[in-house]
């Protein structure tokens, strides 16, 4: 059982947290259409300072995997006025290429990730194809770069990153996938990351084809619903459905940038 509280009761001191998701479009290059949609990478912003959570990928990057980058994570943290280099801690959900690349945008940053994905990201499962086609070995390999220079953290499990910000192991879709809880003024709101790619997986408890372990998969999607307030309260990684139902962050953002610690809307 998880002793978490699932209700928000009072303010903390990260009571003014905002959660905002930047998209970037992912738009396969060679069918024209978009698939997979949009990877968002958040940034939570309280009093201690912003978080980043997930860092995306670069343009490079896209183009290696037949993607056209539409929105930066840079821009996004931009246009916020949310200076990249100025951020102090970034939680990485897990390592496939499209959640922790950019990673020199971040030179302040201290890395916070699971022990068993960094196993698995440096291990014998990388001997499969299979297994490691969402990896990318620059990616690993700077990681392994902060390890040795002393900026990264590694996590077993359930972690608190600073008051009101919380990991929790997944797993599943890659073996050491974490999630992040966040308190916000409408209670806790759980990024999902690619625990539930879209709302119709966590929906309809089905499986998206790239697993390590199915079981995990599905048991994840209780513990997403655990962790949040309501089934409202979780956000997955990879729905375009998060843009249109959170609001703007501010105006000019629309479709783009959203502010999750507000009431979604579903209609
Ligand atoms: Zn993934
Ligand atoms: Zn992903």
């Amino acid at each position: 059982m998880n002793s978490c509280p699932t209700t928000f009761t009072k303010f903390t001191p990260f009571a003014t947290v905002i959660i905002h998701a930047v998209r970037q479009q992912i738009l396969s290059t060679a069918t024209r259409t978009i698939s997979c949609s949009r990877s968002i990478s958040s940034s939570i912003v309280g009093p201690s300072g912003a978080i980043v959570v997930d860092t995306g990928f670069d343009e490079a990057m896209g183009k290696k995997r037949q993607r056209e980058m539409i929105k930066p994570v840079r821009d996004g943290l931009e246009a916020l006025g949310i200076a990249a280099d100025s951020i102090k801690t970034v939680i990485i959900s897990h390592m496939h290429y499209d959640h922790c690349g950019n990673y020199e945008l971040f030179p302040q940053a201290r890395y916070h990730l699971q022990d068993r994905e960094m196993a698995y990201a440096t291990g014998r499962c990388m001997c499969h194809q299979a297994l490691r086609a969402p990896f990318e070995v620059e990616d690993v390999v700077a990681m392994v770069r902060k390890v040795f220079s002393g900026r990264a953290s590694f996590h077993d499990g359930t972690s608190e990153i600073t008051p009101g910000v919380t990991v929790h192991h997944i797993g599943g879709h890659s073996k050491g996938l974490q999630c992040v809880r966040v308190k916000t003024r409408r209670g806790y709101v759980v990024l999902a990351a690619d625990a539930t790619h879209l709302y119709a997986h966590i929906d309809g408890g089905r499986v998206f084809p790239i697993t390590y372990n199915v079981e995990e998969v599905v048991e994840g999607y209780e513990t997403l619903k655990r962790l949040a307030t309501s089934p409202r309260h979780v956000v997955p990684g990879h729905d375009p459905l998060v843009l249109q139902r959170y609001p703007a962050a501010k105006a000019g953002l629309e479709g783009w940038v959203a502010r999750l610690d507000a009431e979604p809307n579903y209609n």
